[in-house]
């Protein structure tokens, strides 16, 4: 595979720079590293981009008539808001291009006038992740790597393993053993990764994949890359570009490892910058309650007090990014238990950078139960979409905040939904069936949860009569 002259598929004005604002530490992009060198803070990648938006948003519109790789892409269409220069080696799969659908079904159940679902699960590989992995694994041929390994819940195992066969790169990818859907070790296994499964949980192949990488022969694409944040960040270019540029009240992503909240806030943020969108939506964030650490940081300080309820704009620019680097640090969960495993995370490597989105943008932060979960997966079913379990968590939690009457039912919602409901078919059997049982761990008892929605398949004889009696049945008439 041929590699790139770093100088030439960079843009000169992109850096990488340490988030913390007392350090600042700037570092080029061709630099192969992932925390900064002198107070090992995260990075993000910045740059400088001078645009007239009329023109730009013209320009994008334009390519969706485009019959080029860059331009069918739902991310590379969005280039001028990337690090990379226009004859960067792109590795594309077609990601994004993700539909946003009215959830009238789902509205009613949130008790909301309406809600818009965007789907990130309709990506190649099912997940969002394929957003960040074309930019990573780009960045992976200008780097000129030979291995791209990563530590995985399942949809970034598939996601990476997808982009490093499109690209001829060696590919080991960190499983919790027995922790992921078959479905997703599946596929992993199909496009030619080498899976190493570990005994241990996802926060203990994050640090053993940490080690790795210290490994010269090894790029690591884990989220706290911070070219996947680039990628994954044009979702929020995508999802206006779709609303003709209308900014949302709320914008509610499920909260794992918290790189795709970062990724939100981020891309929101640089669009107001440009001078595209004129107010950021509030950016919240859902987690399950066995794996909250998030949560728990966002309710034990202060500033939850000021909720999203009653913050004035005024107010919420004063809670700007600068105050995330006063919060005390996050308390990680060593045993987290859901059965959501996209985000079953109790050490997520991307807090600071997704607590910095959510204050900036005035938003918050809660946790839903396995039962909310499990009853919203139904429910976004019944639309006729489906998604994973992790992915119900936004629509359990828009339901838990309109009756706390935090999100008002006339407000403008979107929920997004991160993995395709192939991804874990267990567990909507098992739910409609009513055998499926909360993760416990150590302390906690697996509990049966309810089939509220249940929709169980029935047996019947092989005749037309039982078939139309029982139609007849499961219609209620
Ligand atoms: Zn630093």
């Amino acid at each position: 595979m041929p590699t790139m002259n770093p100088q030439t598929a960079a843009k000169t004005t992109a850096i990488q720079r340490c988030i913390d604002p007392s350090c600042g530490t700037r570092f080029r992009l061709d630099e192969r590293i992932y925390v900064c060198s002198r107070c090992g803070g995260l990075l993000d990648v910045v740059q400088e981009s001078a645009t007239d938006t009329e023109q730009l948003r013209a320009l994008w519109t334009k390519r969706l008539a485009s019959f080029e790789t860059r331009d069918r892409s739902g991310v590379w269409r969005y280039r001028e808001l990337l690090p990379f220069a226009d004859d960067a080696p792109i590795v594309s799969l077609a990601e994004g291009n993700t539909p946003i659908y009215d959830a009238p079904v789902c509205a009613v159940y949130c008790g909301l006038d309406a809600l818009t679902l965007k789907h990130q699960g309709c990506n190649p590989t099912g997940s969002f992740k394929d957003t960040g992995m074309t930019a990573a694994i780009t960045q992976a041929l200008i780097l000129g790597v030979q291995t791209v390994s990563c530590a995985s819940t399942g949809n970034t195992a598939a996601s990476l393993a997808a982009y490093a066969a499109r690209a001829k790169l060696q590919c080991a990818i960190l499983v919790p053993r027995g922790q992921i859907s078959n479905a997703k070790l599946a596929q992993s296994l199909d496009y030619g990764a080498a899976v190493l499964e570990l005994d241990g949980n996802f926060d203990d192949a994050m640090r053993v994949i940490r080690e790795l990488a210290e490994d010269e022969s090894i790029y690591l694409v884990n989220s706290i890359n911070p070219f996947r944040i680039e990628g994954q960040k044009t979702v929020a270019a995508e999802l206006l570009h779709q609303r003709g540029w209308r900014v949302p009240d709320h914008v509610v992503v499920p909260g794992g490892n918290l790189g795709n909240s970062t990724a939100f806030g981020k891309g929101f943020a640089e669009l107001m910058d440009l001078g595209l969108i004129d107010r950021l939506p509030r950016l919240i964030v859902v987690q399950a309650e066995g794996a909250a650490p998030f949560a728990d940081l966002f309710k034990a300080f202060p500033i939850s007090a000021l909720g999203i309820a009653g913050v004035s704009p005024a107010s919420r620019s004063q809670h700007s990014a600068s105050d995330w680097n006063s919060w005390p640090a996050l308390t990680p969960y060593e045993h987290p238990h859901t059965l959501a495993t996209a985000i079953k995370i109790g050490a997520p490597v991307s807090w600071q950078k997704a607590l910095r989105a959510v204050l900036a943008s005035g938003g918050t932060v809660l946790s839903v139960s396995e039962q909310e979960m499990a009853d919203a997966k139904a429910i976004v079913g019944r639309e006729g979409i489906g998604c994973e379990p992790a992915s119900a968590s936004t629509v359990a939690g828009i339901k838990r905040l309109v009756a706390d009457g935090v999100i008002a039912p006339t407000e403008d919602v979107v929920a997004v939904l991160t993995g395709h409901v192939l991804k874990d078919t267990d567990y909507a059997i098992k739910y409609h069936e009513e055998n499926l049982f909360s993760d416990g761990d150590d302390t906690t008892e697996r509990r049966k949860l309810a089939g509220t929605y249940r929709n169980p398949p029935t047996l019947v004889q092989a005749t037309k009569a039982a078939i139309l009696e029982e139609l007849l049945r499961h219609t209620g008439g």
